[in-house]
């Protein structure tokens, strides 16, 4: 609370810009010397009415990690950090009345759930004569700056991106501020204690193999970003697609949890691209084209809420998906007999992380092969993955399931076998993730159920034992995926 000679503190609402660098929200507040209470909700509606969608498994560990480093950061300002629980539209409004704050501000999201929230509150709040800011933080553009001629929003990722490039660079980054510990500061409501979120797992721990890949938090962000620039960035455009490789930046869950904005990212790049022969205008453009993806995922979500429950195409609510907990079990498991397929699964379990072409290919297993819903395997990614995002994994999965916009066509299947050849020809990553079948010689590894039985006993190997056989055959599966086609053209 302040005291009468302290001027009215600013309340700084944490959400999805768990950093302090090119923070616009945490500038405006340190622009005043007004003090500044930080508050970070956790909000989980046991009603379960709108708002944003709780957490998955591996964001919540994610979250606890970035939420300890965002602690320490702040308090090198002076800026207490308080942490609740519950609807943030009840919570936000008490720790202002608790703290007498005159001032609110926080940067945007772009979920419909999160939206509704925020326009309540911002409405409440100035109703109540508290001013409220709000800013971007997380896009390079805003969702509604870039419109068709026809002032619509794009469908179509080329000319989206296009007339995102058009409108010029985005604007440069700005540091974070320097650390004041000296500043004025009054002393913070109370919070709950993040121990107490029980976000880590413990009955099982499941996370090693999280902690063994990531540092979540701001420092952890940099580095990914200076060790992406100083070796995969000359070689992204060659190799992105190649899963042992290692040539992508590893950086979507410090984006998702907004440990650094794309503007540092954009501007980083293009400062490295200019300094560094090794990396192209195709390198840079490359990489720059995969953040447009994610403003573009964004862009959807943003005009089209119910991206994430409803086909984007409804001629695909006819489309007959197959009830099979079986195939589901097998396939988040990493156990459908097919190499490449499984590796991926099972580097997301140990990771809470997939490569991206290994991301199309599992999925296009689910919803092609095995024909089951793209909403089932959207929730095992938001579950799993450490950068579970609203607009990336629900703009994705309807791209691949053929539903959503600009999708790839539901026609195409991509083949497990040949993707697994030709994308970890040498099998380094699918022989990592798939162990036993390490000794396997590479003209057998994608498809076991072909290898002459001395092969498979001299890798070891007993088929159905220690790797499963395949649970479908691909060409019959290929088949029934296109009949089924048929139905969403009779929808048309
Ligand atoms: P880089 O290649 O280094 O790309 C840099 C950044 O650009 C990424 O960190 C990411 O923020 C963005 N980006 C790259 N590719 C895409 C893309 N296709 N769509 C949108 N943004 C992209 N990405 C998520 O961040 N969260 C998700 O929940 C998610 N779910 C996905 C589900 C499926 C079925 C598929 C096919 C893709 C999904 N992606 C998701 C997109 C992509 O796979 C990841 O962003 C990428 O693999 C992250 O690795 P990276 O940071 O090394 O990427």
């Amino acid at each position: 609370m302040a005291s009468s000679d302290t001027p009215a503190p600013t309340l700084l609402w944490f959400r999805n810009d768990l950093r302090l660098d090119d923070n616009p929200a945490l500038r405006t507040a340190l622009e005043t010397p007004a003090p500044v209470v930080a508050l970070f909700v956790l909000e989980e509606d046991e009603q379960g009415a709108a708002g944003p969608r709780p957490l998955g498994g591996a964001a919540r560990w994610w979250l606890h990690r970035s939420l300890t480093a965002l602690a320490a950061d702040l308090e090198r300002h002076a800026i207490p950090l308080v942490l609740r629980r519950g609807r943030a539209e009840d919570i936000v409004p008490e720790v202002v009345g608790e703290t007498g704050a005159a001032r609110v501000v926080w940067n945007r999201r772009y979920d419909g759930g999160g939206i509704a929230v925020d326009s309540a509150l911002k409405s409440r709040l100035k109703a109540d004569g508290i001013a409220v800011d709000s800013f971007n933080g997380s896009l390079l553009l805003e969702p509604w700056e870039v419109k068709t001629g026809a002032g619509e929003p794009y469908k179509v990722f080329t000319p989206f991106w296009r007339a995102a490039r058009a409108a010029g660079d985005p604007a440069p980054p700005r540091d974070a501020p320097s650390a004041n510990p000296e500043r004025l500061r009054v002393s913070a409501p109370p919070g709950e204690a993040l121990d107490d979120w029980d976000l880590l797992p413990t009955k099982p721990d499941w996370a090693g193999g999280l902690r063994d890949t990531w540092t979540p938090g701001e420092a952890g962000a940099r580095d990914r970003l200076e060790a992406f620039l100083d070796d995969r960035l000359a070689r992204y455009a060659g190799e992105r697609d190649l899963p042992g490789a290692e040539a992508t930046s590893m950086l979507s869950p410090h984006l998702r949890f907004g440990e650094i904005s794309p503007r540092r990212i954009w501007a980083a790049a293009a400062h490295r691209a200019a300094d560094d022969d090794r990396i192209s205008d195709r390198q840079l453009s490359k990489f720059q084209a995969e953040l447009g993806w994610r403003e573009f995922s964004n862009h959807l979500l943003f005009h089209f809420p119910d991206l994430g429950r409803e086909n984007f195409q409804p001629k695909f609510d006819a489309f007959p998906w197959r009830d099979d907990p079986d195939g589901l079990r097998a396939w988040q498991k990493g156990q459908t007999g097919y190499p490449f397929v499984d590796a991926g699964l099972r580097e997301l379990w140990a990771t809470g992380y997939m490569h991206n072409r290994v991301r199309m290919v599992v999925a296009s297993f689910l919803v092609k092969h095995l024909m089951i819903d793209w909403r089932a395997g959207e929730a095992w990614f938001w579950d799993t993955l450490v950068d579970a995002d609203p607009a990336n994994n629900t703009a994705s999965w309807q791209w691949v399931a053929g539903s959503g916009a600009d999708a790839a066509p539901y026609f195409r299947i991509f083949n497990p076998t040949t993707q697994g050849e030709k994308f970890d020809p040498e099998g380094d990553y699918t022989r990592r993730w798939v162990p036993e079948l390490a000794d396997l010689p590479k003209k057998y590894l994608y498809k076991p159920q072909e290898a002459p039985r001395e092969i498979l006993e001299r890798a070891g190997i007993r088929l159905g034992e220690t790797y499963p056989r395949p649970i479908v055959d691909h060409s019959r599966a290929r088949q029934r995926a296109l009949d089924a086609f048929q139905t969403t053209k009779t929808a048309a």
